[in-house]
């Protein structure tokens, strides 16, 4: 019986992760984060997992985890 994973944890922005993560920003929208903000580990256009905000992402159901949204094709212009 295979056992599906938790949901990758959501990480609440605080005062060590402002002052990390905002010397580049966030990698899906380049939007600095704030504190009190809502981020999760997401694959992306970058390689591996990097923390963004959580309305950046979808989460995938199969994989069990988040995904920048831009990677999906929908912002189409
Ligand atoms: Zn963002």
């Amino acid at each position: 019986m295979k056992q599906i994973g938790q949901r990758p944890k959501k990480i609440v922005i605080d005062l060590n992760l402002l002052n990390t993560l905002n010397t580049e920003g966030c990698p899906a929208c380049g939007g600095k984060f704030s504190l009190g903000e809502m981020t999760v580990p997401a694959f992306g256009k970058w390689n591996g997992l990097k923390l963004v905000h959580e309305k950046d992402t979808v989460f995938n159901n199969k994989t069990n985890s988040y995904i920048d949204k831009n990677m999906l094709g929908e912002v189409k212009s």
